[in-house]
């Protein structure tokens, strides 16, 4: 509180006259949060005695290798890697703003930047067993202003079973695009064209960073924007046209897990 502010409470508390403060005190809505491992696979969940807060570790129960499985963004937000090597092992939290948050301990390999903007399903990136950890698994936690939630995936609560292959969840995150993946942009006023050519004409502009879907992407005309030049070129789903590569939130010229158009 301001002093102003406070010596005018105080003041008013002296005098007798206060009024109540308005406290908000009812949860900020969650994010619609998916589970934080590809779209198909099934993974089975448990929460130990030790563990900290709501936590829950996912492990694969689909048949695949749960070692160096991507790690999913839960939901969009600003990501921050951290290293706690006695501990939660290499980690990210991903920030989703409103107070909420999501924690993905273990990682092998991190496969965003330190302050990253992350879109829903975007990975961010490998399942390891990197810091206080028995064998490579997903620890996966939400926390609301800092306090561990019981977890929930797609508005349903998860149980907190004391072993594995009890419970089971099957991811949907990033399923919606069919083929190609969610990625973030970056800049302002990039024109969506109707074709991978800075003649086509304009189908729409994105006006900030925003989570977009790539469904495929080809070589057109050569675009030097930012200090970067690039000749490939995005598909986005959503906005029905193409953007330079240059603006979508990736270090590398091509896409990773992006076909080439037709
Ligand atoms: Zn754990």
């Amino acid at each position: 509180m301001p002093l102003r502010r406070f010596l005018a409470v105080l003041a008013s508390l002296l005098l007798g006259t206060a009024t109540l403060v308005a406290v908000p005190t009812q949860a900020q809505a969650a994010p619609n949060f998916k589970a934080p491992y590809p779209c198909g696979q099934r993974w089975t969940y448990s929460h130990h005695s030790a563990e900290v807060r709501r936590a829950l570790d996912f492990v694969r129960a689909d048949g695949g290798t749960t070692n160096g499985t991507p790690v999913l963004a839960s939901a969009a937000g600003t990501a921050y890697r951290f290293s706690e090597p006695t501990g939660a092992g290499n980690y990210i939290a991903i920030e989703h703003g409103g107070g909420w948050k999501t924690y993905y301990f273990h990682l092998g390999q991190y496969s965003v930047a330190n302050g990253a903007q992350v879109a829903q399903g975007q990975q961010i990136g490998t399942t390891g067993s990197t810091g206080n950890s028995s064998g490579p698994h997903i620890h996966y936690e939400q926390l609301y202003n800092g306090v561990g939630q019981n977890i929930v995936i797609n508005g349903s609560g998860l149980a907190y079973p004391g072993s594995y292959n009890q419970y089971y969840l099957t991811s949907d995150n990033g399923c919606g695009g069919g083929t190609g993946g969610a990625f973030m942009t970056w800049g302002s006023g990039i024109r969506v064209r109707t074709d991978a050519r800075l003649s086509a004409p304009v189908v729409t502009t994105l006006d900030g960073p925003t989570s977009v879907w790539v469904t495929c992407q080809k070589q057109g005309d050569t675009v030097t924007a930012e200090g970067y030049t690039n000749n490939w070129w995005s598909k986005l789903r959503d906005q029905g046209g193409f953007i330079t590569n240059i603006y979508i939130d990736y270090p590398a010229a091509q896409l990773p897990g992006v076909p080439v158009c037709p």
